[in-house]
């Protein structure tokens, strides 16, 4: 039988609009050192650069998420059957963290929780570093490779110092290209961290031992929602739309909605909740066609949902993730609250109920497509 390639995917993802733009297919091409396909712009999907030099070995296609050839491999490999008997994915306990080091948890996103492990995994010497995403701006972040705690609480949260690059930002987007990041870096032990498209194309290229993946020796997943991206040219609108300036924004949390902190104006630090419904016109569109919240693939995943603030939801997933979670535990780096099986009902049901209405929106989503 031939082989789909990626002229296959053109037609398939590209072209529907679903290309989630993980980069797996430009990556895993691009490190054998053929120039094939590459970006020309990195918001949109990648393209032929020398059609002809073309191996049709088929594998982007394979390592797509959106083709999904490799679901029934990857879903015996992590314990999964379905999303309809297991919404959050196969887990082996949820918990809601906290750093204990004071500089994790002031500039963390949540509880701080993932700049934490990763920095006891560099300590210890269980990885040379990580792919992490170093935000520029509200709305923009791009991938950077960290090596020590300084680099690390240089990407966390957000800073303070951004309002001068606003206008050197001509596309605004949350989404990080990590995986293009990781050709760089492919001689390193490294953990990465990153969204639940990311790590479907990063596990199906481990499923078929293909590199960049070969060196990754753990995957810290986030819940994803969904992510935005805009041009400068929207900005005034989605300041108008939300009576929110770009330059007051302090830090951006996404939990049942997304959470804007802005400066204090004196009067006292203000925060504005925007339900995701109201960000559609900002949302990425392939965004709707996404099935996975909690990041079902992971070796451990982490969110704001279901915690309460200055907290992280984590959740262990493989025996990986599990025996990194609990070396982390006993060496005092984070805390857990007390939550008693009713609290880990309440919290699993608010992730299910996430996951369940994102399998929704990509179902009617896909319909309308048909
Ligand atoms: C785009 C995006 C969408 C999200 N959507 C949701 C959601 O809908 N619901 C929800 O509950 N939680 C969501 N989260 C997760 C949540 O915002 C926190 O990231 C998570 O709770 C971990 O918090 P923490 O304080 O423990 O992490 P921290 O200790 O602050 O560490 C986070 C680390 O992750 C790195 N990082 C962040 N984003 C990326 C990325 N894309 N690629 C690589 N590295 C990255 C940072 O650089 C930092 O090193 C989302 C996160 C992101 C980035
Ligand atoms: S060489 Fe293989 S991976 Fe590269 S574009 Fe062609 S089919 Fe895809
Ligand atoms: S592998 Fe990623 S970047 Fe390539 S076509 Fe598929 S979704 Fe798009
Ligand atoms: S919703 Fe999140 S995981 Fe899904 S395609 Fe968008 S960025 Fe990727």
């Amino acid at each position: 039988m031939k082989a789909k390639i990626f002229e296959d995917l053109i037609k398939e993802v590209h072209e529907k609009g679903i290309c989630q733009e993980c980069g797996g297919c430009v990556s895993f091409c691009s490190s054998a050192e053929y120039d094939i396909i590459g970006y020309k712009d990195p918001h949109t999907p990648p393209e032929y650069i020398h059609k002809d030099q073309c191996l049709k070995c088929g594998i982007c296609y394979l390592i797509c998420p959106q083709t999904h050839i490799l679901d029934s491999e990857l879903n015996k490999t992590y314990k999964f059957t379905d999303f309809n008997s297991m919404p959050i994915g196969n887990y082996d306990d949820i918990y809601s963290c906290q750093a204990t080091d004071k500089e994790f948890l002031e500039n963390g996103t949540d509880g701080g929780v993932v700049n934490s492990i990763l920095n006891f995994m560099i300590e210890k010497k269980l990885i040379d570093g990580a792919i992490v995403s170093k935000t520029l701006a509200p709305f923009s972040r791009e991938a950077s490779f960290a090596k020590s705690k300084t680099d690390l609480l240089q990407s966390s949260g957000m800073k303070l110092d951004i309002s001068s690059q606003l206008e050197e930002i001509q596309k605004f987007s949350t989404y990080t290209h990590s995986i293009p990041e990781l050709n760089r870096y492919k001689f390193k032990k490294l953990a990465v961290i990153g969204t639940p498209c990311q790590f479907n194309t990063i596990r199906c290229m481990q499923d078929l031992g293909v590199t960049p993946s070969e060196n990754m020796e753990i995957c810290l997943g986030l819940f994803c929602y969904e992510n935005f991206y805009f041009k400068k040219s929207q900005v005034e609108k989605f300041e108008t739309d939300f009576n929110i300036k770009f330059s007051d924004i302090k830090k951006i949390n996404i939990k049942e909605d997304v959470i804007f902190k802005l400066m204090d104006d004196g009067i006292g630090e203000k925060i504005i909740h925007i339900p995701f419904n109201h960000l559609k016109n900002y949302m990425r569109p392939a965004c709707n066609a996404c099935n996975d919240f909690s990041n079902i693939y992971a070796d451990i995943s982490f969110g704001g949902l279901g915690s309460s603030d200055k907290y992280t939801t984590v959740i262990t997933r493989t025996e990986k993730g599990k025996n990194l979670f609990s070396q982390v535990l006993d060496a005092g780096i984070i805390k857990c609250a007390d939550l008693d099986s009713s609290k880990k009902k309440t919290m699993i049901e608010l992730i299910s109920q996430f996951s369940q209405s994102k399998i929704k929106r990509k179902e009617e989503f896909m319909k309308n497509l048909e």
